[in-house]
């Protein structure tokens, strides 16, 4: 799962400017960028991003927190860490976003 590194690994591996850094944490993608070349999936530390195997698209997370209420063991929560911008407002009416992004 992405850790909303600061800076980001994969956005700085990418070369096309497809993933960029987000205010707040994690990053945002520009699908039409992206040429498939699996370079940020290869920068993260974590593992958090998934190359899916047939059209190669990476797929990442995006910090929308709908995961949260899923985890029967409660083990995940939305919280904003002390001194880094709120990505909440970032993210508010994204839904546009993450179809563009997926
Ligand atoms: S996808 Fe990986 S490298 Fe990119 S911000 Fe998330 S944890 Fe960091
Ligand atoms: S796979 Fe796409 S998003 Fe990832 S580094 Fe390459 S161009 Fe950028
Ligand atoms: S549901 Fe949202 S916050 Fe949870 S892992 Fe998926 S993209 Fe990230």
């Amino acid at each position: 799962m992405c850790v909303a590194c600061d800076p980001a690994p994969c956005a700085r591996a990418c070369p096309t400017g497809s993933l960029t850094q987000r205010a707040g944490g994690g990053v945002k993608m520009d699908r039409d960028l992206c040429i498939r070349c699996g370079k940020c999936a290869a920068a993260c530390p974590v593992d958090a991003i998934y190359m899916e195997p047939e059209q190669k698209y990476p797929y990442l997370c995006i910090h929308c927190g709908r995961c949260v209420a899923f985890c029967p063991h409660g083990c995940l929560a939305m919280m904003d860490v002390p001194g880094v911008a709120s990505g909440k407002a970032d993210m508010a009416g994204n839904d546009e976003e993450v179809q563009d992004a997926y």
